[in-house]
């Protein structure tokens, strides 16, 4: 039995039945807002609710797996503006960089991906219904969502003050788009839950910073429209962090993926990283070079492994509020490539790219040459690019392997 940890109950709660009655689990990530490229901690969040969706499946509970794109917003527009760009092509720029991140990361395509300029109509019908019912009222610049009508605002978060908040925004520099205004935040996300879910789904993931104001909001609109709740299950992973400070872009300590895959670090290496530590934990991304010798004899453990397994301890971590740090445990423990699979990594035995092999081949020639010191030079250079050294002896002739 399934049990995860409920922001909204503040308690582990069982799997909601309602998938098993009524066809697919429904489950929504907050997705990116795409003015940039994804960093480690946009990595942290989507492989852990892959994760969360491989269980599921396996245990028996099929998923429809919805992420949005937000692909207008004020950062767009600059990033628009700055590179002589328009808005649409600002975003298909970095929707592309996601799914070049997030492929090489194995992380499994999500079944609908909604972006909020294919919403505008449900978005506009939905604020003009909330202006009909009187929980929303027009200002000079827009229109006000009525917090103090919605009794029960504060139950995610604790926030029981609810302040009024945007949901349209009119932008008299957007003449050329919908009705001069666009959507606010919040609302996208209630109205693509529903176009592509229904009114209640079942689990609903995002950051931990995002529990309050965006999903508390999006209780509130959805809640006050529909009168049920929009989410059975509400789950939140924790931030990474930059040796103990915030990691974040402002910051300028973020490691963005596609450097990571520029320098050819293994996708796998990072999965490890994420899953080593409880989802619901704080992540400091300074340990991620820090567990290349654990991955690495995990890997090593799993090459030679057996194909099928599921061992009781993976199931029962796995159970427990998506145990992974110990489910690794147990992986290390009994090695499976289908536990390993379940946990999204995937065990290949890499081909060694040209440049490498080439090194390899130069070391070879100058342990041949007894020249130590530039053999050893070469041997640093194949290390840092990722890659362990193996001399042999062969017939009275140096020769180098390598492996990742
Ligand atoms: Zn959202």
């Amino acid at each position: 039995m399934i049990r995860l940890y409920n922001t909204l109950s503040k308690q582990l709660d069982l799997l909601p039945n309602t998938g098993t009655l009524h066809g697919d689990l429904k489950m929504y990530a907050c997705g990116v807002t795409v003015y940039d490229h994804c960093h480690i901690g946009h990595a942290r969040s989507y492989i852990t609710w892959d994760v969360l969706r491989r269980w599921l499946e396996f245990r028996g509970h099929p998923v429809k797996y919805v992420q949005n794109f937000t692909d207008i917003d004020d950062k767009i527009i600059e990033r628009a503006r700055q590179d002589h760009l328009t808005c649409e092509q600002v975003a298909d720029k970095y929707i592309n960089s996601y799914f070049e991140d997030f492929d090489w990361l194995n992380v499994q395509r999500a079944d609908e991906y909604p972006r909020v300029t294919k919403y505008f109509w449900a978005i506009a019908g939905w604020v003009n219904e909330m202006l009909v019912r009187g929980l929303a009222y027009e200002v000079d610049d827009g229109v006000r969502f009525r917090g103090a009508n919605f009794k029960t605002y504060g139950q995610l978060s604790g926030h029981t003050a609810c302040e009024d908040f945007y949901i349209w925004k009119n932008n008299p520099e957007d003449k050329k788009m919908f009705a001069g205004g666009r959507p606010a935040w919040h609302i996208e996300c209630s109205v693509m839950i529903r176009e592509t879910l229904g009114e209640s789904i079942d689990i609903h993931c995002g950051g931990h910073d995002l529990i309050f104001p965006h999903h508390e909001n999006e209780i509130a609109q959805s809640e006050s429209l529909f009168g049920k709740p929009l989410a059975a299950i509400w789950l939140h992973n924790g931030f990474v962090e930059h040796r103990g400070k915030k990691m974040s872009k402002s910051e300028g300590n973020a490691l963005y993926l596609r450097d990571l895959r520029a320098n050819g670090i293994d996708p796998n290496m990072l999965r490890f990283w994420v899953l080593q530590a409880h989802y619901r934990q704080p992540l400091d991304q300074y340990g991620f070079h820090q567990c290349y010798m654990q991955w690495r004899s995990l890997r090593n453990r799993l090459l030679n492994a057996p194909e099928e397994g599921v061992t009781p301890g993976f199931v029962e971590a796995m159970d427990n509020d998506l145990n992974t740090p110990v489910a690794l445990a147990e992986l290390h423990r009994e090695p499976t490539k289908e536990m390993a699979g379940l946990l999204g990594l995937k065990i290949e035995h890499y081909p060694v790219p040209q440049d490498i092999r080439a090194l390899a081949d130069t070391r070879a020639v100058l342990r041949d040459q007894r020249k130590w010191a530039e053999a050893d030079a070469v041997r640093d250079q194949i290390t840092a690019l990722g890659w362990e050294v193996h001399d042999h002896n062969i017939e009275g002739r140096a020769s180098v392997t390598v492996s990742r």
